[in-house]
């Protein structure tokens, strides 16, 4: 086959390494020449100084100057693309996270973890949230979402793109949110049995956090005749979680206003008039100034707090007082859940802030399990990168 007429991105010697173990990044630095200058979002060929093929991505302006979507010489073309649905629908298919009648809101393309750098596509009950990072998957909207289709048959109705928050604000194509196919308005997703309502349009991030399926469970069987602390609570799903394991009271505490109506709009749904549950707005670090003896489980589940690496010391900082604050008052015997959901904060780093906070409380901590994103959030193993989410669950004695 003859190559295919992409503009030709040569590296600088010896920089082929990581792209030959499969990471799918090529940094600018790492770039010796262009033949011809590509769009952004283009695709182009990657060769090594000696003029060895290495894969085809989508070109961009930044220090992530190409995201590979194949290490294969192969067309990229419809059924290239329909390939990599089928994939990562498999993947689900196998985790039993279609036609489920507890859950029906999952992640469906986990970006460089379904081998599709740039796009995250979050399934709610046949509508599917469409978020391109990258200029590339922008491009692709109207196609994808037709393939979308043309793979998933009658369980997809809609697809949403919701992309303006997420693309480089630089680069010059005027994103707008809307509905690529279909129109299904808000919905109502079920997780392990409560629901949900969702509004990708107003909401936040795709509509819902569905990173944290799994854990959100995980408090359900830790929650029998708690006292329990939501902080961060968003749309309230760790607090319904905690009401469904038999919790003997709920606080969901949220900075946004929105978030709070949203909580207390999916108590009515999942347990109506339940006086164990109240909302509070509130700012955490001012909310948490005075619990003492109040709870005896904790979940803290901040927004990231780094975004990139040049914010990675202060976010340390805000993980520390944050647990401290946490470990200081919770009652004897308590259990603290604590996550970090920012990619530039290692497992390692979050721990050592964690312990730090324990350290400042002086109480006796144990680490009890270790907790991470869910299965549909896979993490290609070339690109450890992808391995973003990860918690704690503690015994504070
Ligand atoms: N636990 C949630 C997701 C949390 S997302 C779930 O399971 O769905 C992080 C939340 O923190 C957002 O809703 C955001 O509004 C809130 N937030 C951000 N800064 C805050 C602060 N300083 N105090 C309280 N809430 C805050």
């Amino acid at each position: 086959m003859s190559p295919q007429p992409f503009p030709l991105v040569t590296l600088k010697p010896k920089k082929e390494q990581s792209l030959k173990r499969f990471h799918p990044w090529v940094f600018s630095g790492a770039i010796h020449y262009i033949d011809r200058e590509p769009e952004e979002g283009e695709l182009v060929r990657v060769v090594s100084s000696k003029n060895e093929f290495l894969g085809i991505g989508h070109f961009q302006i930044g220090s992530i100057s190409v995201r590979i979507v194949s290490f294969d010489d192969v067309e990229i073309d419809n059924n290239f693309w329909i390939k990599k649905l089928q994939t990562a629908v498999g993947l689900r298919a196998n985790l039993g996270l279609f036609n489920n009648d507890q859950t029906n809101v999952f992640r469906l393309i986990h970006g460089e973890g379904d081998g599709m750098p740039g796009l995250i596509l979050d399934y709610y009950n046949k509508t599917i949230v469409y978020q391109a990072h990258s200029i590339g998957m922008h491009h692709l909207r109207e196609q994808l979402a037709r393939l979308l289709k043309e793979v998933l048959g009658d369980n997809l109705v809609a697809v949403y793109d919701k992309s303006e928050k997420t693309l480089p604000f630089k680069a010059d194509i005027n994103p707008k949110d809307g509905y690529l196919l279909g129109e299904s308005g808000q919905t109502i997703v079920k997780e392990y049995g409560n629901s949900f309502k969702v509004d990708w349009i107003e909401g936040q991030k795709t509509g819902f956090f569905v990173d944290q399926r799994e854990n959100r469970r995980l408090v359900r069987d830790f929650s029998k005749n708690r006292d329990v602390l939501n902080m961060f609570c968003y749309s309230g799903g760790f607090s319904f979680s905690a009401m469904q394991g038999g919790a003997r009271l709920v606080h969901s505490v949220d900075a946004s206003a929105k978030a709070i109506e949203l909580a207390n709009e999916n108590v009515k749904l999942n347990f109506e008039n339940d006086p164990r549950h109240e909302a509070f707005v509130a700012d955490a670090f001012d909310f948490m100034r005075d619990i003492k003896d109040k709870y005896d489980l904790i979940i803290l589940d901040p927004p990231a707090f780094a975004k990139h690496r040049g914010a990675l010391r202060q976010a340390l900082q805000a993980y520390k007082r944050l647990n401290a604050k946490a470990f200081e008052q919770i009652r004897n015997g308590g259990f603290v859940f604590t996550f970090s959901c920012s990619q530039v904060v290692g497992k390692e780093q979050f721990r050592e802030a964690v312990f730090s906070g324990a350290a400042i409380s002086g109480r006796s901590v144990k680490i009890l399990e270790q907790l991470n994103q869910p299965a549909d959030h896979p993490v290609n193993i070339y690109h450890p990168e992808g391995e973003y989410l990860k918690g704690l669950i503690l015994y504070v004695d």
